[in-house]
């Protein structure tokens, strides 16, 4: 185990935004594949296939606009019609269009918020805090996902561990 900040597990930013922590804040993931510019890492962590960026609302946006050319929330009513799996840690998903081949449906980006419990909508909001993530596939087709940030933990520390 290192201290540099690309090893799995050592970005707090995300820990606390997936714990719906981080209320005002955005999550953006840019795959290697998709965009490589080294400024983002200024920005972000290295992680797995791409940079994972934590940021208040208004720069996530922003920055979501510079890196990929489309609104975040305009991006994200796209990606509402199509329910997808976005994984836990943010850097990757599954495309809902049939995945025959996995190297024609890799996640290009995606943008997560989160959103706190509200027993009045019911349903797993009034489970826990959700985090709504939106994703984009290489093949085309926009995804979208959300889960009680309580439900995900296992999956998180599943993947980070040795693989149990
Ligand atoms: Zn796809």
């Amino acid at each position: 185990m290192t201290t540099d900040a690309d090893a799995d597990g050592e970005f707090p930013a995300r820990a606390e935004f997936l714990a719906g922590d981080r209320p005002d804040d955005v999550a953006l993931f840019l795959a290697d594949s998709y965009v490589s510019d080294d400024r983002l890492t200024e920005f972000g962590e290295r992680v797995a296939g791409g940079t994972l960026i934590v940021v208040d609302g208004e720069r996530g946006r922003s920055a979501f606009q510079a890196a990929t050319g489309t609104g975040a929330m305009q991006f994200a009513k796209s990606a509402m019609d199509h329910e997808g799996i976005v994984n836990a840690d943010l850097a990757g998903g599954t495309c809902p269009e049939t995945p025959g081949d996995d190297a024609d449906h890799e996640v290009q980006f995606v943008f997560a918020f989160t959103e706190e419990q509200n027993e009045d909508v019911g349903g797993i909001y009034a489970e826990g805090d959700v985090v709504h993530a939106y994703a984009q596939c290489s093949c085309g087709v926009a995804y979208s996902d959300r889960w009680n940030p309580s439900d995900a933990d296992a999956d998180i520390d599943t993947g980070l561990a040795d693989g149990e």
